[in-house]
């Protein structure tokens, strides 16, 4: 059986809040709750939800550009939580990172070659074989070689995330982390975008960690998708089961937000809005997470928290009152 390239299990991920004139720590946020998943051999897992559900401090955690507070994060034989800085050096030759904002992920002081070639100079390539290195993967990026001289605000957005992508290829990683990787761009430049990273998965043999919260890229881009709500994996599972057969309420909603292409359908859907706001992480509500706001709440919702569990669709769910297949959030909520 083929093993998978990242483990990801019970990973917490917590913030101290601080107060006073001492900064003293008042409490705690959990912006990560106990995440587990694998992610396979040039696979995609998209992970989707709301800002600040704690998809963006997932993906920084997994590189430890945030440190998890406890759980198990591992990529091949390395333990990525405990990792010394040896260790996590050949972690970061594995797992890179594709930020949403190209212009401030990039520094507008050093020319596009250094930027492409800082990884390799970490890691000690020659320097020589890191010039051939940059001039190939800006060519491969659908820039060139000569754009190595430049500096990043003579390029447009979709250029700049070309070269974030280029800088991510550089030590060829087996696992990139893409945080929002379309989202500042148009939507004209998101196709070419995702296109080029469609194209370089195969080529390079890639698994992503696709964070994202445009419900219509993740459907383009994952073979399976991760629901978050405040910090925890409510849904996961196959994108088509996600997608065609939803069964945590939450994913109703959301993909009841998502226009459909065809104008017949599209005038019989029905949106779910939820009332209320998102809960502050900082005070979770008990029980199911969600149950402030799931219009199908019982007293059960307010006090047991959901485990995930496989359901009739072949997904995993974290709900007491699963939606059926063929049933809908709409019909649920009138009962
Ligand atoms: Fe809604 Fe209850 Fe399911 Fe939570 S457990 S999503 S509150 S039905």
């Amino acid at each position: 059986m083929t093993a998978p390239v990242l483990q990801v299990r019970e990973l917490v991920t917590e913030f101290p809040i601080r107060a006073g004139v001492f900064r003293r720590e008042v409490g705690r946020v959990q912006a990560v709750s106990d995440v587990s998943f694998d992610l396979m051999p040039v696979e995609t897992l998209g992970v989707v939800g709301e800002s600040g559900c704690g998809k963006t401090t997932l993906g920084r955690s997994l590189l430890r550009l945030v440190e998890p507070t406890s759980g198990s994060v591992r990529v091949g034989d390395i333990e990525v939580t405990t990792a010394d800085r040896h260790a996590m050096k050949h972690v970061r030759s594995q797992l890179q990172m594709v930020f949403q904002d190209p212009y401030a992920s990039l520094n507008p002081r050093i020319p596009v070659r250094d930027i492409i070639a800082e990884p390799m100079r970490i890691h000690g390539v020659d320097k020589v074989e890191a010039a051939d290195r940059v001039a190939d993967l800006l060519t491969r990026v659908g820039l060139l070689p000569e754009h190595g001289n430049r500096y990043p605000h003579e390029f447009s957005g979709g250029q700049r995330q070309r070269i974030g992508i280029a800088r991510s290829l550089a030590l060829r990683p087996r696992i990139i982390i893409l945080d929002e990787p379309v989202s500042a761009l148009d939507v004209s430049i998101q196709a070419q975008v995702l296109n080029l990273l469609d194209e370089i998965q195969d080529e390079f043999e890639l698994s992503y960690v696709f964070i994202a919260h445009d419900l219509s890229v993740v459907r383009h881009t994952s073979d399976r998708v991760a629901v978050m709500y405040l910090g925890k994996v409510v849904e996961i599972g196959a994108r088509d089961s996600i997608y065609d057969t939803p069964a945590h309420p939450y994913t109703h909603s959301l993909l009841s937000a998502v226009p459909v292409a065809d104008p017949r359908r599209e005038r019989s859907r029905q949106r779910i809005i939820l009332e209320g706001d998102v809960p502050s992480p900082a005070s979770p509500p008990p029980g199911c997470r969600f149950h402030t706001r799931c219009p199908i709440a019982q007293d059960r919702c307010r006090s047991e928290v959901p485990e995930l569990h496989t359901v009739a669709g072949g997904q995993q769910v974290a709900c007491h009152f699963p939606v059926e297949p063929g049933q809908t959030l709409v019909e649920l909520t009138k009962r």
